[in-house]
């Protein structure tokens, strides 16, 4: 597709130069800032799978680390034990590996615990925290707003004694979750509310899947990322666009802990985080799918997680390829699906082999051809990669052709299968339909016609027109296979963003997955798990990890054009 086409069905624009977060980086290398390093990292919380929000942040924070000859840290942001669990962490590594990414150093920050609580004594001794006995309900209470500042908390002059010394029992678990939090002492009068005494640490008596029983303490995100950066060495911390309001507590915290206010530190930058039409990103929404059972799990291939688009057949290549067109904005916008949808066709055209297969069957009868016989006919496997050669299909007297390559009274420009009209059968013969048969309701149940052996192969000895050329398969000779017919999971563009009283979940389509059992060509009987065929005239489809060697299953990747905005234009 040329660039401009391209444009226009997903409204992004590519380009060929370099983002802005390149451009701080070459900056920072031409005034030999870090001494010319470049260390970023990925810093996923393990309380969920990874999804294409996710792809997007790792392909950007490797590949500028790839770019400028720096390296790339994968650190788990494990701060809260409550939602997180090793079994993410599992699934996260496997995820970013098939991405086709290599960490530089694996983190966590539980394993800075004991740094970030010495930390956290030191600016309780510069009398920049103290213990907080406010309830969450009482502090948001006297939170003010920007423009009225926020009542102080009765336990804000604590003495670094007091404070210290109540720190410290925290920590030994002498008091109940939620009686008491270390809040840092900034400005109850900034406008930026992340500033008010902002919490570092709550009491949370939960085992934490790697520290287990050690804390009974936590630290809030902002007391843990940068300085988990600062530990890391890391030069350039890239977070979504949210965080730009988090940016002064990242800045303040780490002048309260340098010795050097002019040596190393990490700076943060934002970019806007990806959201992609008729889907939702956010963990918390991608498991209420899960656990209400509206999928099958985190790898159903409808869901917008790297797992389910892997099981989807989506190729690391073409997420790589998407992450690279979507660019690297400042400011929110919706990527359409489709450019996703685009990027996957691009790949599997070059590299699916093609086959053929049929899902909603009607019987072809060659009334001319011998019975008995079968022609072992050459099929090109795929016309743009001629190195994956040609395959032997079967074809006899009775086949299975498409339902909708069949019409009884058709209309003009109608170029496939009627009565008295020829199609060719791909890779095969040109026949000519001479009546139908039907049964009691009048339903098609066979088709009958007559070949031409002058044709095999498809040829024309006689220069005569066929226009329409439809896709078959033997009937002795097919084998059963179930296809999963995927489409979108919501009915509407941004499921996020819905009328007043309705929730995402009133926006799931119905029609998201319809089972087919169909016939396809024997040759695709020893075709193993995740491998991608292009069905010709059909879609692409991969090779579900449910199959067995009776049972093959094919999910439906995407169709070969997008008959979605068609279907929706009115
Ligand atoms: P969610 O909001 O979906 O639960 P999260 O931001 O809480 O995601 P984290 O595990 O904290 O998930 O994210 C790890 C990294 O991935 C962060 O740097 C985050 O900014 C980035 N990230 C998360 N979602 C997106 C997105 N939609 N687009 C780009 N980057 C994202
Ligand atoms: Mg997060």
């Amino acid at each position: 597709m040329a660039e401009r086409e391209l444009s226009e069905v997903t409204g992004t624009e590519t380009n060929e130069t370099s983002n802005f977060l390149e451009d701080i980086i070459k900056e920072d290398i031409a005034q030999g800032k870090y001494g010319g390093r470049v260390h970023t990292r990925f810093p996923p919380e393990p309380n969920g799978y990874l999804h294409i929000g996710h792809a997007k942040s790792i392909c950007l924070n490797f590949g500028l680390a790839k770019k400028f000859n720096g390296k790339c840290n994968l650190r788990f942001d494990d701060t809260n034990p409550v939602k997180e669990d090793v079994e993410y962490v599992e699934a996260i590594k496997e995820d970013i590996k098939w991405l086709g990414f290599q960490w530089d150093g694996e983190y966590y920050a539980s394993d800075y615990f004991d740094q970030l609580y010495e930390w956290a004594k030191l600016l309780i001794k510069k009398g920049k925290a103290y213990v907080c006995d406010l309830s969450a309900e009482e502090v948001s209470a006297m939170r003010g707003t920007p423009s009225i500042p926020a009542t102080p908390s009765p336990y804000r002059n604590r003495t670094v004694e007091e404070n210290l010394d109540l720190f410290k029992r925290m920590k030994q678990g002498e008091f109940p979750e939620g009686s008491r939090t270390l809040r840092a002492k900034i400005d109850l009068a900034s406008p930026n509310m992340h500033m008010r005494d902002p919490v570092m640490y709550r009491i949370i008596h939960a085992p934490h899947h790697r520290t287990g029983n050690k804390w009974c303490i936590y630290p809030m995100y902002d007391f843990a990322h940068g300085q988990s950066d600062y530990i890391e060495g890391i030069t350039h911390s890239i977070c979504t666009l949210e965080f730009e309001v988090h940016r002064p507590l990242y800045d303040w915290f780490l002048d309260q802990i340098l010795d050097d206010p002019n040596g190393y530190r990490p700076r943060q930058y934002e970019f806007a985080r990806l959201n992609l039409s008729y889907t939702v990103m956010s963990k918390r929404k991608l498991l209420e799918l899960v656990q209400g059972n509206y999928v099958s799990g985190w790898d159903d291939p409808r869901m917008p997680t790297i797992c389910g688009l892997r099981r989807r057949g989506y190729t690391p290549e073409s997420i790589r390829m998407f992450a690279d067109k979507v660019g690297v904005a400042r400011r929110d916008n919706l990527i359409d699906v489709a450019l996703l949808e685009y990027c996957i066709r691009e790949d599997l055209n070059k590299r699916a082999p093609r086959v053929m297969c049929v899902l909603d069957p009607v019987k072809l009868i060659i009334d001319n051809y011998p019975d008995n016989q079968t022609e072992e006919l050459e099929a090109i496997n795929n016309p743009e990669d001629p190195a994956q050669g040609t395959r032997k299909i079967p074809f006899s007297k009775e086949l299975y052709i498409e339902r909708s390559d069949f019409m009884e009274n058709p209309p003009k420009n109608y170029f496939r299968l009627s009565p008295g009209q020829e199609v060719r059968l791909r890779y095969a013969y040109i026949v000519r339909c001479t009546h139908v048969e039907k049964d009691a309701q009048g339903n098609v149940i066979a088709i009958h016609c007559t070949y031409d052996p002058q044709t095999r192969g498809g040829n024309t000895p006689d220069g005569r027109k066929v226009k329409g050329t439809i896709h078959w398969v033997s009937s002795p000779h097919a084998i059963q296979v179930e296809t999963r017919l995927y489409d979108r999971l919501f009915t509407v563009p941004e499921p996020d963003n819905v009328e007043e009283g309705k929730s995402f979940l009133d926006y799931l389509n119905p029609n998201s997955l319809v089972v087919v059992q169909a016939f396809a060509e024997p040759s695709l009987r020893n075709a193993h798990v995740e491998e991608k065929f292009q069905f010709e005239r059909l879609g692409y489809f991969c090779v579900d990890k449910d199959s067995t060697p009776e049972h093959i299953i094919f999910n439906r990747t995407v169709t070969l054009k997008d008959s979605w905005a068609k279907q929706n234009k009115n």
